[in-house]
């Protein structure tokens, strides 16, 4: 059963931030409500007031701004799924909104509210981990810009304080000649939480060389990670079997897998590096016939 809480129906953004300062710590945002219903059906989250940010116009928008692809923390995973503008310059996220839940799930649930739940295993995350995203914050008459990488603290646990809402997601738009791509793995085909996720992404150069390079892990550690290890030794070499696997044995080490009621450690360290390996294959391959083309 739903415990009781006050629902408030802001119509604007700024009506929602002052809400949201009005009743902190008591208040939190509800989006899609797909994490924060069985939430609060399971007894996990108690608040007070729930805020709802849904379908507020100023979360609602993919565009390009500059340099950067810029998106509302209100954008469907479904939405993400459909836009040309991430599928040109974010092919990484799109690939995990392909296999996010069902459709049902899709069309409810937002970028924001998958950042927000800040769980191990939130599929946008590696995806936008390797892109370089930065998340706005905002509060009641002001707003930071941060790393995403700086944004996770633990488990269920950011930086995002009582009185803040994400509002905005935005990565650069990535140089040409780079591949991004993501991979779960899952105990079914659909509908089903990751057991362990990876994203890579690989900027060539001239030479037909790694420039730049990123991996992200979900799953394996209280809060997704970037690889810089394994990213150090993809920088400024052919993607060769042997650098390969230098960097994927370091993806191994990164993962501190822990044993759930979905797998056990030793398996997601398998998955680790079989999902790791057949990405960076993917990337060699790509390379190959980047270089044949050039
Ligand atoms: C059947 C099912 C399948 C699922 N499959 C997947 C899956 O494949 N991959 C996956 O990653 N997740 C999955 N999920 C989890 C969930 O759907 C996602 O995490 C979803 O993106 C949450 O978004 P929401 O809009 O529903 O957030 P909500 O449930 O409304 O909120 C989640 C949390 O984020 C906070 N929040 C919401 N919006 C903001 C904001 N703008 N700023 C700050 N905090 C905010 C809320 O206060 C709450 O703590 C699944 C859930 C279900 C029920």
């Amino acid at each position: 059963m739903l415990p009781s809480f006050e629902l408030l129906m802001p119509e604007t953004l700024p009506e929602a931030l002052e809400m949201l300062a009005g009743y902190a710590p008591d208040a939190m945002p509800l989006a899609g409500g797909t994490n924060l219903v069985p939430d609060l059906r399971g007894g996990k989250r108690r608040p007070g007031v729930l805020v709802n940010v849904h379908g507020l116009d100023a979360l609602q928008y993919i565009g390009r701004q500059d340099r950067y692809v810029v998106m509302g923390a209100g954008v469907s995973l479904a939405d993400v799924l459909e836009s040309e503008l991430i599928g040109a310059h974010g092919r990484v996220l799109q690939e995990a909104a392909r296999v996010f839940a069902n459709p049902l799930i899709r069309n409810r649930a937002t970028v924001g509210g998958n950042l927000g739940n800040a769980s191990p295993a939130a599929d946008t995350v590696p995806p936008l981990l390797v892109l370089d995203a930065e998340l706005k914050l905002a509060s009641a008459g002001e707003s930071r810009w941060v790393g995403l990488e700086d944004f996770f603290v633990d488990v269920c646990d950011t930086i995002c304080r009582h009185v803040e809402l994400i509002t905005a997601v935005r990565w650069l738009v990535p140089p040409p000649r780079t591949f991004s791509r993501f991979r779960k793995l899952t105990l079914r085909k659909s509908t089903a939480i990751s057991v362990v996720s990876v994203a890579v992404r690989v900027t060539l150069g001239e030479s037909g060389r790694c420039v730049d390079a990123a991996v992200a892990l979900g799953a394996v550690a209280p809060t997704p990670i970037r690889v810089h290890e394994a990213e150090e030794v993809l920088r400024g070499e052919a993607l060769t079997p042997e650098v390969i696997d230098r960097a994927t044995r370091f993806a191994c080490t990164a993962a501190s897998c822990i044993g759930d009621v979905r797998s056990s450690a030793a398996y997601r360290e398998r998955v680790t590096d079989v999902l790791t390996r057949r990405l960076l294959a993917e990337a060699q391959e790509w390379s190959e016939e980047q270089w044949e083309r050039s």
